[in-house]
């Protein structure tokens, strides 16, 4: 049986490459024009939120020691286990910490340890740049933590769930 072949004839406007070439050109100039929203990262920065979890930091006493009280409650209740600490007490039988150091890597910035501190000492803090050319890097020690600046995060109350 012969089969027969139906040649349909398109529309110049559907197979026309320059009608498709200007659009996409008029939707480049339309974008110049429009307000940039790419930041120039690291040149620039962008704010980030007061509940920001990021980099910790260990809060210290007037005379610069660092306020824990090596009380254990963050290493117990931190779910990725990643706080070490070693309790030491002092004459007067005042507890601290011989060592403590959280790897940063292995933390999930779940804010736990901020929440169940006793002292306000160790704290999730809003900063992010934490970036390593080393595993080793992550652990920071008591000696980095209480070098730390930056602001600490504020925590979510209950009470002003959408922080007003
Ligand atoms: S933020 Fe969470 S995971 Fe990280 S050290 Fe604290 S308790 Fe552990
Ligand atoms: S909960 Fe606070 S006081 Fe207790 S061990 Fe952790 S940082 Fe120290």
């Amino acid at each position: 049986m012969a089969i027969g072949v139906k040649v349909l004839d398109r529309p110049i406007e559907d197979v026309s490459y320059i009608r498709a070439t200007l659009k996409g050109m008029g939707l480049t100039l339309k974008h110049l024009f429009q307000e940039k929203v790419t930041v120039q990262y690291p040149e620039q920065k962008w704010g980030i939120s007061p509940r920001w979890r990021g980099t910790h930091r260990m809060l210290t006493t007037e005379t610069g020691k660092a306020k824990c009280v090596a009380c254990g409650l963050c290493p117990t209740v931190c779910p990725a286990n990643c706080i070490k600490l070693v309790p030491g007490e002092d004459e007067q039988g005042n507890r601290y910490p011989l060592v403590f150091e959280i790897d940063e890597f292995r933390c999930i910035f779940c804010g736990y340890c901020q929440e169940v501190c006793p002292e306000e000492a160790i704290h999730v803090g809003r900063h992010y740049e934490n970036s390593e050319y080393s595993r080793a890097g992550f652990v920071y020690d008591l000696e980095r933590l209480t070098s730390q600046t930056h602001p600490v995060c504020e925590m979510w109350d209950p009470e002003d769930p959408k922080g007003e």
